[in-house]
């Protein structure tokens, strides 16, 4: 196809490894991904069939959770960490239909959503995307174009959506947590989504995400649930995905898709 024509590497995009932003844009239907992306998911649809399910429920508990974000928990401000490539329903868009006046910083280390993020919100004030790794969570919350949109004494939403299984236990995830959390008032939430060892299957495509893609650290509801400590967890705390808040019918019985991925939210007291 012709994006294998580009030149990538100018861009800093390496199209001979599989990127985690570019395989979730594969499981997403999403147009900007490569070979080498799509066989990486070739790869874990054998181990979960319903992948592409999952990941879909990974973006409705995003939009579900933003609207209550913005609506009743009231915020105007949205820190979306590991934000991905844009896609459909967008943390701004589902932000500002609720509150038009909401800001929302893009945070991600793939350059690739750099490159297309910049072109989809170069018309929106409010919004901004940063080229920022996590595992460096001082310098995100010193960089300027997020100090420029972000006021630091007014509640925060800070959005850790489907990134912190990205990160291996030596990284300090619950310290990157604690790090964010601490920077923010009270009133602040922190919305957390995560790959979860809830089966077999979960533990064997944890085992093909590290062989394959070098990160995926599948954690259990109680390790998830961690994250959250110190803050008020919100009803009905750390549970699969398609069990919080749902706005439509909830499945009677949970398959190994959905219960591949936990999320919650809680408020800074
Ligand atoms: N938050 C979006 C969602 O849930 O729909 C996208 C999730 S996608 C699975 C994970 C994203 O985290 C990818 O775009 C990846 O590039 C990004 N990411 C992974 N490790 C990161 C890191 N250390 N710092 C910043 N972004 C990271």
């Amino acid at each position: 196809m012709a994006q294998e024509r580009y030149d990538w590497a100018s861009l800093g995009i390496d199209v001979t490894k599989p990127s985690i932003a570019r395989a979730y844009d594969v499981v997403l239907n999403g147009k900007d991904n490569f070979e080498v992306d799509r066989g990486f998911v070739h790869e874990i649809v054998k181990i979960i069939p319903e992948i592409y399910d999952v990941a879909a429920y990974n973006r409705e508990i995003l939009g579900r959770g933003v609207r209550f974000l913005a609506g009743e928990a009231g915020l105007r401000q949205f820190l979306d960490l590991g934000s991905g490539l844009p896609t459909v329903q967008n943390t701004h868009q589902v932000a500002q239909a609720v509150a038009p006046d909401a800001r929302v910083v893009y945070v991600d280390n793939d350059p690739i959503v750099l490159a297309h993020g910049r072109a989809l919100l170069a018309e929106n004030a409010n919004t901004t995307v940063v080229t920022a790794d996590i595992r460096e969570p001082e310098e995100i919350l010193a960089h300027a174009e997020v100090r420029r949109l972000i006021d630091f004494d007014r509640p925060v939403g800070v959005m850790l959506v489907g990134i912190l299984h990205h990160l291996h236990d030596d990284e300090g995830p619950q310290r990157i947590v604690e790090t964010l959390m601490d920077a923010v008032p009270s009133g602040s939430h922190l919305f957390v989504t995560s790959f979860c060892a809830s089966s077999q299957e979960a533990v064997d495509a944890e085992r093909k995400y590290l062989s394959l893609l070098g990160t995926g650290r599948f954690r259990t509801p109680e390790e998830i649930t961690a994250y959250f400590d110190g803050l008020e967890l919100l009803e009905p705390g750390v549970v699969p995905l398609p069990l919080w808040r749902p706005e439509g019918d909830v499945p009677a019985e949970l398959t190994v898709g959905h219960r591949l991925m936990y999320g919650g939210i809680a408020r800074k007291p």
